[in-house]
């Protein structure tokens, strides 16, 4: 089920306002078209006949059905050539859906495995960032991201083979498979992380239950929280993640074509919001999911009636979420609040 806004007005803002994109796996963001470009260009057989079978293939019943057809969708990835491309495509998207700030997942371990080279991987995604930000002025980092399905001793190999590359990324962060996977199954590896001065994020709380985002932040200790949705069930731990400013980088069209909320209209993003959790909208795999981050905010407005004062509470969360100075948040709040005024949003202003 698609949802279309009614009000124009409320469109046009959701769509200019200045935002961070904060939750986005960059293979997730590769579309069918590429997929297929590089596999041509790179001689790789593909088990879908065309572009058009392989969209028929991206009927999802939960997590896994997912991730199937998306580690499928990798392996056309080989040269770091391919992960400039992947990234300087999504990072044009970004662009026009006036995202100021993209902090990029990757899985290193999706193409490591494959026999690519690590070098490959993040040079090609490192050279798109600062390509995108002399071409059109959006500010990009990437966070590394350990598979949880694999052991902790794989996440330690996997960070021992990118620490050359240490000034490249920002953070680690914790994806993929989450049932039976705790976060305190990556304990040791995240204490690393922490003492090497990365920040730390980690998947909790989208199909696993709320003990997995007490763990990550108290286990992990991590900075932000990826989902997060399932917190609501816990009414303690939605009092901390309020109280300590915790973000949660919710991904809502995500949520819907996993089945964690089949239908955005009963989607608990605007409750979080309400009882002062610092949510997020995001796009999570917009090339599977349906939309990128304009239209996960477009259909999300659409369908749960919300308006203009959490269309800047949400673009503000998440410019204030990012891992950058203070002074970088502050002029982006500013765009932000300009933004508003300039649309005749001004008042949504003054009730966030
Ligand atoms: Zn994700």
């Amino acid at each position: 089920m698609s949802y279309r806004l009614p009000d124009p007005a409320l469109a046009a803002l959701l769509r200019d306002m200045p935002k961070a994109e904060l939750h986005v796996h960059i293979e997730g963001t590769l579309e069918p078209e590429l997929i297929f470009a590089l596999a041509e260009r790179n001689q790789v057989d593909l088990p879908y006949a065309d572009v058009a079978s392989l969209r028929e293939a991206y009927a999802f019943s939960d997590l896994q059905s997912f991730l199937d057809i998306y580690y499928a969708g990798a392996s056309v990835l080989l040269h770091e050539q391919d992960f400039y491309d992947m990234a300087r495509a999504y990072l044009a998207r970004a662009v026009s859906d006036h995202v100021l700030h993209a902090e990029i997942f990757f899985d290193p371990q999706t193409h490591t495995a494959r026999g690519v080279p690590m070098a490959s991987v993040i040079n090609g995604l490192y050279r798109a960032c600062r390509d995108a930000e002399r071409d059109w002025g959006i500010s990009c980092t990437l966070i590394l991201c350990f598979l949880r399905h694999l052991s902790e001793d794989d996440a330690f190999r996997t960070l021992a083979q990118a620490m050359p590359l240490r000034d490249r990324f920002i953070g680690i962060g914790l994806d993929s498979s989450e049932l039976g996977h705790p976060p305190e199954k990556f304990a040791r590896v995240f204490a690393h992380c922490r003492e090497l001065g990365l920040h730390l994020v980690a998947h909790a709380g989208e199909e696993g239950p709320a003990a997995y985002v007490w763990s990550a932040l108290d286990t992990l200790q991590v900075e932000r929280i990826d989902h997060g949705v399932q917190a609501h069930q816990d009414e303690a731990l939605m009092q901390r993640l309020a109280r300590e400013r915790i973000a949660l980088t919710v991904c809502p069209l995500s949520n819907q074509k996993l089945q964690v909320f089949p239908d955005l209209a009963l989607h608990n993003l605007p409750q979080m919001l309400d009882a002062g959790v610092a949510v997020t909208v995001n796009s999570d795999d917009p090339a599977y999911f349906g939309g990128y981050i304009n239209e996960n905010f477009e259909q999300l407005f659409a369908a749960t009636g919300m308006g203009p004062r959490q269309a800047y509470q949400l673009a503000r969360n998440s410019l204030e979420a990012g891992f950058v100075g203070e002074a970088r948040k502050k002029a982006w709040v500013q765009q932000l609040d300009d933004c508003f005024v300039r649309n005749g949003f001004a008042a949504a202003i003054d009730a966030g």
